[in-house]
């Protein structure tokens, strides 16, 4: 088997030869190693060999990870990728760097509340449904401009972008990644602070080229780094 340095030390070659191509700088492009069930472990090798971006779905094993002795004392930078229920928006306010998954207005709301609470502003980025299967989360399209209006509103959070998972197929998947984008750009010319909304974050292990090529500014690998699930 691989290891997990040298899959990171792949895909960043990868990454950096879709930019090339898409005439886009490395340092566009952010690397989320998405660890959900895999060890404490295997993400402080992801550490050793320089990585230090990880995202996570799952709120207990989140917390219980951020806390494990193998990690706690190094500065890793969290992002929660999982969807995200209003009950649970407690637990991980203030202490992950991002929030991807925000799918309701009344979850940004319990969002805003916690932050106030926290005396913090959070950052985060609203899913959106792009591939419109009825089996995933996020905001129709349809409805994203009004969503995005009323979360404008709300204290202490900060919207910074949105977020997709496209369909299996690569070539569908790339539409999707630039209907994203555009999408992007149209609440762009709605926005109070239009200069905040910078982040995209789209592509996984089978399409991360795909959504480079497309403008993804946050990319989320996890089994092309850890190995399958
Ligand atoms: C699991 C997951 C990923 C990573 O998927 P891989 O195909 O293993 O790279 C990315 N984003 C989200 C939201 C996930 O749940």
């Amino acid at each position: 088997m691989e290891s997990i340095a040298s899959n990171l030390a792949e895909i960043r070659e990868q990454i950096a030869s879709a930019c090339r191509k898409a005439g886009r700088r490395e340092d566009e492009v952010k690397l989320i190693a998405v660890s959900k069930t895999k060890s404490a472990a295997a993400i402080r090798e992801a550490w050793d060999a320089g990585q230090q971006e990880f995202g996570e779905s799952y709120v207990q094993e989140f917390l219980d990870k951020q806390q494990d002795p193998l990690l706690s004392s190094f500065p890793l930078e969290w992002h929660f990728i999982g969807h995200l229920q209003s009950n649970k928006v407690r637990q991980v306010a203030g202490k992950v760097a991002m929030i991807h998954g925000i799918d309701k207005v009344s979850t940004a709301e319990e969002l805003s509340k916690r932050a106030v609470q926290h005396g913090l502003t959070i950052d985060y980025l609203l899913e959106v449904n792009i591939s419109r299967e009825s089996s995933k989360y996020g905001l129709d399209p349809s409805s994203l401009l009004q969503a995005a209006q009323e979360c404008f509103a709300l204290p202490n959070i900060s919207l910074r972008g949105l977020m997709t998972i496209a369909s299996p197929d690569p070539d569908q998947a790339r539409r999707e990644f630039s209907e994203l984008r555009e999408a992007l750009d149209r609440l762009r010319t709605d926005a109070p602070e239009p200069a905040r909304l910078t982040e995209l974050s789209m592509g996984m292990s089978q399409d991360f080229e795909e959504a480079i090529l497309e403008g993804a500014t946050i990319i989320r690998v996890g089994s092309a780094i850890f190995g399958w699930r």
